[in-house]
């Protein structure tokens, strides 16, 4: 790959994907304005894996426009600040990709808003970078006269936006660049596929043109440009799929066949698609937020699963050069597993500790684990549970015992597939189709069959005789509140229907091991689905 990694790894170094790591060396510190650790929403925590005792930091805000604020002050700590701020919409990925490295090469800053009013914490944030101007980028329909109003109440407003993102794009570049030798080119359709380049982009100093990528060739009006900037060498970034070989093979006889790269399938391109895009959410604006201060720091930009750390961001930032890393977003967008550079397992084998089973995932109905054995808790039968699993509720139970919450026992836990298929046969026959698939998973779908799930009842309730009203109980609550310490989670939480395809089971406890089920716990989210970022379940 070309010119993606400025200084490499003895700079500053910044992951993003769900979220954001930045990290630094000791050479390259002096040349970086301290993150100012002082910040309510920059939080300093000390890394326990790195073997160079990397320290390690938080941009967060609450929420994507917070971020973005909490970004801005991080790269503009003061009393320097920018002439030019770029007002870009937080739903709206094409636009703020392309105005990443623009606004780097300006200068300039870059916030988030939302479309149909300015938020208070970003009108704030303007209000203190006083810059000369604000860029309000994108048509009325990105960003509404309303705000363009609002942000012109704090500084003269100028609109950059044209017909559509492509035409906007172009708009931006040339609003900048009067040349430049590299072009990175980027779909404007799938922001996964184009989130990398924008920080890449920014840190090379080059422009993103966004283009219809699955189209045969480029737009006359993107190949003019192109012209007119002098351009040399293009990087197209992602796979054919997203930016076709019909594009590649048009610039190879524009610019010559060596000039034309393309940046894909290197885990660092892949792991944004891994990732899908209704679980993106927010943070990919929070990608995009950290942007200007990538570009400006010359800081690597990783980007990372949410709960884990891909094998290209633990040789990178374990790396014994690295001495801050920064993680861009709250828990819920990069877990503590990432932080701790925690090595990411199988979402989708059947044996993996860390299986996602749902009705979108099944495994194999032949799947048998090995080292079933009986825990020893009461039960109401001759359960089983892998051996990990069943040391582990051992412990949940004397936890739950030692305190003073009552007793419970084990009512279901490994089953077979012909098992599993003969309990949705009958709930299927007694009580319809469309309830049994409510509490009942078809086989090949259930994550007793993985011996990893636990129902418990509830032992001497007196308001609760059975399974079912688990939760209504002292234990249940006590289990819903204390579980993650022995490696279980609430599977089927209240409320979450329409992500985990299930309706509230007080009673099924899943094990995903200690340490994963602390990093859930911490990140606030209430499903498995949402915690690992992949899509809701709702049916098959
Ligand atoms: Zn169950």
């Amino acid at each position: 790959m070309l010119g993606l990694r400025p200084r490499a790894a003895t700079a500053l170094a910044l992951l993003a994907g769900a979220g954001i790591v930045l990290a630094a060396s000791a050479p390259a510190q002096a040349e970086r304005p301290a993150v100012p650790t002082s910040l309510g929403s920059t939080q300093p925590v000390t890394s326990t894996v790195s073997p160079a005792a990397a320290t390690t930091e938080r941009i967060s805000g609450a929420d994507r426009y917070a971020t973005s604020v909490a970004a801005s002050l991080a790269t503009f700590p003061g009393p320097d600040t920018p002439d030019v701020v770029y007002l870009v919409a937080g739903e709206n990925f094409p636009d703020a990709i392309v105005a990443g490295p623009v606004a780097a090469a300006a200068g300039g800053g870059l916030l988030l808003t939302a479309s149909r009013s300015l938020p208070r914490v970003v009108a704030d944030e303007l209000r203190r970078l006083d810059p000369d101007r604000i860029v309000v980028v994108g048509g009325t329909s990105a960003i509404s006269s309303s705000v363009a109003r609002a942000a012109d109440a704090i500084a003269p407003v100028e609109r950059i936006g044209g017909a559509d993102r492509y035409a906007t794009a172009e708009l931006l570049v040339r609003s900048v660049f009067s040349s430049a030798d590299t072009v990175f080119v980027a779909t404007g359709a799938s922001f996964p596929d184009a989130l990398a380049a924008g920080p890449a982009a920014g840190s090379a100093g080059a422009p993103v043109l966004i283009v219809r990528g699955n189209g045969s060739r480029l737009d006359r009006t993107a190949l003019r440009l192109l012209r007119d900037l002098g351009t040399t060498s293009v990087v197209l970034v992602g796979g054919t799929s997203v930016v076709s070989r019909g594009i590649a093979s048009q610039l190879g006889s524009e610019l010559g066949s060596s000039q034309v790269e393309r940046a894909a399938g290197a885990d660092r391109y892949a792991t944004a698609r891994a990732i899908s895009e209704s679980a993106f959410g927010t943070s990919f604006a929070d990608a995009l937020s950290i942007s200007v201060l990538a570009a400006r720091e010359n800081l690597p930009l990783y980007l990372s699963l949410p709960y884990c750390a891909p094998s290209s961001v633990r040789s990178a930032l374990g790396s014994s050069a690295i001495t801050t890393r920064t993680l861009v977003g709250g828990p819920g967008a990069l877990s503590p597993g990432v932080e701790r550079l925690e090595q990411c397992r199988s979402l989708s084998s059947a044996s993996s500790l860390w299986v996602l089973v749902n009705k979108r995932n099944g495994i194999p109905t032949s799947y048998v684990p090995s080292s079933l054995r009986r825990p020893s808790i009461p039960s109401s039968g001759s359960y089983l549970l892998r051996s990990d699993a069943a040391a582990a509720l051992e412990r949940m139970y004397s936890g739950v015992r030692a305190a003073g919450a009552g007793s419970v026992g084990l009512t279901s836990g490994y089953r077979p597939a012909s098992s599993q298929a003969a309990i949705y046969n009958n709930a299927v026959r007694t009580r319809g189709q469309t309830y049994a698939d409510l509490y009942v998973a078809r086989p090949g779908h259930s994550e007793h069959q993985t011996g990893l799930a636990a129902d418990l009842y509830p032992i001497g309730a007196s308001n609760c005789g059975s399974y079912t009203c688990l939760g209504a109980t002292r234990q249940g609550r006590w289990l819903a509140a204390n579980s993650w310490k022995y490696g279980y989670i609430l599977r089927y939480e209240s409320g979450m229907t329409s992500v985990t395809g299930y309706e509230y089971e007080s009673w099924h406890f899943r094990y995903v091991g200690e340490t994963l089920a602390a990093d859930y716990a911490a990140s606030g989210r209430r499903t498995l689905e949402q915690f690992y970022g992949q899509p809701a379940a709702p049916r098959y």
